[in-house]
């Protein structure tokens, strides 16, 4: 897992009671997962079925289309991917009409552009009434099942609709928070599972992998950031994992292979610096829009064809329903199954936009549309590139061309507004699902201020936008994080994800003083997150007397109002509470802790103690043998519970 990143939002720093070192301890033992052997390359049947009887469709999120084999990377990792492009059609150029997870698996399961389903940034529901592929399907009469890897694709944003099967479930981290993603191996097993239950049934089955997204994990798995493999290699790594996964799925087809449909895209792109951007989200390029896509299997009939033609994920679904032959719904994409023939594609216009930069910085949102060989980019400064000429899209050509930007310009304005409607832009996620989409990357926080019409252009700011990715994308660590952290919170003192890092990076150096301020800072702009005022409390409560305890009781008490139940803030209350000698008190936050989260190892050691001091010894050294039997046998930690328990036990 991706432990290293994630949990530095979670820390429990109040913690510090001789068990300090015990969350890294077990997150590296979750982090030791086993090297999958390589896969066989192998080549698929090119002789696809007339009419295909089942459906799978595997996105991996994040994936680049020329870092894969089949794409013509020389150093792809991608043997089952390639193996697919060789048995079936690939399409050379594929975009996705969002950079951005949520609204662009959107179109690709409804054929729609992101106005018309709704969902313009992770975190934005899906329209209730569109209708879905799989609702299409299920119609038809198959059984349907997602199985899908990270949080912005919980089925509360919508895209759970049509699905008899939705498993959307993370696993919990040591500090009892659930993950915001889990390793594709869990996945594609669980599908398996089901697969295996299906029987004769006809089968729509949608897998999402998560590998390649930030952080990178080398070959090791362990080591992430600047210490590690090179980014390109890790990068690689992740696919490498990706198409893994790919192969034990197709395999787990068996005797439902010939007959089945298999479509692999990715969702987005990834950038490594192109146009002064790291990761995905704020711009349109293509680096982050051309995506993967390759059909292989029923209804494929041209093994090993390359299609030139620009199609969209947008198409996915009406191509889906044509090959099935079920009717064709009205929506924004169109059926290439005749490209599956051999035939070419029609040329067509294509749009693409971003809100990510409005909804995450108060930035303009870009929109883009792709026709007749150029690509125009509305923006406060627009832009026109000749993709013929200059694919990369370095040359802005607007100048030159006005007269073709002004007509490009009024197509994006019919897609849609620069702005979104007050109703959507307000629309409600829960504190609990915005911390977890920030620590995702995805800044959010509602800093959509009322100004339109000035909104800074985003490639202005790109170098900021640039330093917020590196730091949300955990590749960062040490000296490089703070001064990065620093840097953003000069230029963008809003930025209460950034204050927040920065207050734990501190805390980390031992600096709680410079630490407090930041923390506060992160108060003041009201991030949905209880981590500043768990960050806060902290520190207070290592100055060690008892009118800062008062106060690290009073931020924790506002940390629970923000994240109620939250098992992090439960037991720093418990710790104050014991500190203070309110020992009913503590043990009631304590024991709501270890309910909320059984593997909150530093919690339960808190809960014993607590136990002893109220003179509850029985309870003591039963959560003293239950925290033993939940330690790793190699755990530094066992000692200390070890000589716990042996003084609870010589008393008695
Ligand atoms: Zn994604």
């Amino acid at each position: 897992m991706k432990a290293s990143h994630h949990r530095g939002m979670a820390r429990t720093s109040l913690l510090v009671l001789g068990l300090a070192v015990l969350l890294a301890a077990i997150g590296l033992t979750l982090s030791l997962r086993k090297t999958p052997s390589p896969a066989t390359p192998r080549t698929e049947s090119g002789a696809g079925a007339p009419r295909p009887e089942h459906i799978v469709v595997v996105t991996i999120d994040t994936l680049r289309a020329d870092r894969v084999g089949a794409y013509g990377y020389r150093s792809g990792r991608t043997p089952v991917l390639d193996g697919l492009a060789r048995g079936g059609v690939r399409f050379e150029r594929a975009y996705a009409p969002t950079p951005i997870t949520l609204p662009s698996h959107a179109s690709l399961l409804t054929g729609l552009y992101p106005p018309g389903h709704g969902s313009r940034h992770n975190g934005m529901r899906v329209e209730a009434g569109v209708s879905t592929l799989a609702e299409l399907l299920k119609a038809a009469g198959f059984v349907t099942g997602a199985f899908v890897a990270a949080f912005p694709l919980d089925r509360r944003f919508g895209l759970d609709q049509g699905f008899d099967t939705y498993s959307d479930t993370m696993p919990r981290g040591p500090d009892g928070r659930l993950r915001n993603e889990r390793a594709g191996r869990a996945v594609v097993d669980e599908a398996m599972a089901w697969l295996g239950q299906q029987g004769t049934r006809r089968v729509f089955l949608w897998v999402h992998l998560f590998e390649p997204h930030a952080p990178y994990e080398g070959d090791d798995h362990a080591a992430v950031g600047a210490r590690a493999q090179p980014v390109a290699e890790r990068y690689d790594a992740e696919v490498a994992r990706a198409d893994v996964e790919v192969g034990r799925l197709i395999e787990a087809l068996g005797p439902r292979r010939p007959s089945t449909t298999v479509v692999v895209a990715s969702d987005h792109g990834e950038a490594f610096g192109e146009h002064g951007e790291a990761g995905h989200s704020v711009f349109v390029y293509d680096t982050t829009l051309r995506v993967p896509l390759v059909l292989s299997g029923a209804g494929v009939s041209r093994a090993g064809h390359v299609v030139a033609g620009e199609v969209s994920l947008l198409d996915v679904l009406p191509t889906v329903t044509d090959l099935l032959g079920l009717p064709t719904p009205d929506v924004d994409g169109r059926s290439f199954s005749a490209a599956l023939r051999g035939e070419p594609v029609p040329r067509r216009e294509l749009y693409a936009e971003s809100f990510a930069p409005l909804l995450d910085f108060g930035w303009s949102a870009l929109r883009s549309i792709r026709r007749d060989g150029v690509k125009y980019v509305a923006a406060p400064k627009p832009e026109l590139y000749d993709l013929s000429a200059d694919p990369a899209e370095v040359r802005n050509i607007v100048t030159v061309r006005s007269d073709q930007a002004r007509d490009l310009q009024a197509r994006a304005d019919a897609y849609s507004s620069p702005e979104l409607p007050a109703s959507s832009a307000q629309q409600q996620t829960t504190p609990e699902a915005q911390r977890r989409l920030q620590a995702l990357g995805y800044v959010g926080a509602g800093r959509v201020a009322s100004q339109a019409g000035s909104r800074p252009d985003p490639k202005d700011l790109r170098e900021l936008a640039a330093r917020i990715a590196q730091v949300t994308s955990g590749e960062l660590s040490g000296d490089a994080l703070r001064a990065a952290l620093e840097s953003i919170v000069r230029d963008d003192p809003a930025n209460g994800q950034a204050h927040l890092r920065l207050g734990f990076v501190l805390v980390e150096a031992g600096q709680c003083p410079s630490a407090e301020r930041h923390f506060r800072a992160a108060m003041t702009t009201g991030i949905p997150s209880a981590d500043p005022s768990i960050g806060l409390a902290g520190c207070l409560f290592a100055r060690g007397d008892l009118a800062e305890a008062a106060e690290a009781s009073r931020v924790l008490d506002g940390a629970d109002a923000i994240e109620p139940g939250n098992p992090v803030v439960k037991a720093n209350q418990g710790v104050v509470a014991m500190a203070q000698g309110r020992n009913d008190s503590a043990i009631a936050s304590l024991e709501s802790a270890v309910a909320g989260a059984p593997d909150f190892l530093e919690a339960r050691f808190n809960l014993a103690r607590a136990y002893a001091r109220a003179g509850r010894r029985d309870d003591a050294v039963r959560e003293a043998r239950e925290l033993l039997s939940r330690l790793p046998p190699a755990s530094p930690q066992r000692a200390e519970v070890e000589r716990l328990l042996g003084v609870l036990t010589r008393a008695s």
